[in-house]
């Protein structure tokens, strides 16, 4: 389904009016001492992009660069006229904005550059589904992102595609459920890497 990835690049930027729709997103709930801790110690976001890219996060404790922000509560019109090249963001809060822009409640344009899905031990993994959804929502590659529950990342996914590159070999023994990948990934990258064992078993 390619075709509609090249019509609406070339809208002009103003000519979409925008509903005054707030858009709520679910971020996963953290407690106060959690929140506490990492406004102490922000963890820096990692992208498979360069710096200064227009990068919407929907989390907060993220440390973000020049042209990235933070979005707390999200509106539709907010993000709009922030007009994001990438967005960031826990996978139920992506799916919640996806469906908002299928649904036409939340009228984004195509990203320029892609979709960063954080999963963790604490999470449902990112499905098929998820990608499937994303990529009509956003018409951008996603790239998972693995991060523990402070937000820290252990494991990330490139260009290929073909699952996570560990940030250390012992990180494995934090991925419920993940199996080290045995054949060295075509980015030439020569860390160690990692795939959900159950997801691939119940793909075979
Ligand atoms: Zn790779």
């Amino acid at each position: 389904m390619p075709a509609l990835v090249g019509h609406r690049k070339h809208l002009p930027r103003r000519a979409v009016r925008v509903p005054r729709v707030v858009v709520r997103l679910r971020v996963p709930r953290i407690d106060f001492r959690a929140r506490d801790w990492l406004r102490q110690r922000p963890v820096p976001i990692a992208t498979p992009w360069g710096p200064g890219i227009r990068l919407a996060v929907l989390r907060p404790w993220f440390r973000v660069g020049s042209g990235a922000r933070v979005f707390m509560e999200l509106s539709a019109g907010a993000l709009r006229r922030f007009a994001p090249g990438a967005i960031a963001g826990p996978v139920p809060a992506l799916r919640e904005l996806a469906q908002a822009v299928l649904d036409g409640a939340a009228p984004l344009g195509p990203l320029e550059f892609g979709v960063l899905a954080f999963t963790g031990p604490s999470q449902a993994p990112l499905t098929a589904a998820d990608r499937e959804l994303f990529w009509r929502a956003f018409e951008a590659p996603v790239f998972e992102q693995y991060r523990d529950a402070h937000g820290e990342l252990l494991a990330y996914e490139c260009e290929a595609h073909e699952g996570l590159h560990l940030v250390r070999e012992s990180v494995i023994a934090q991925l419920r459920g993940y199996a080290f990948l045995e054949d060295t990934c075509p980015c030439g990258a020569v860390t160690a890497r990692a795939a959900p064992a159950l997801a691939r078993a119940a793909a075979g």
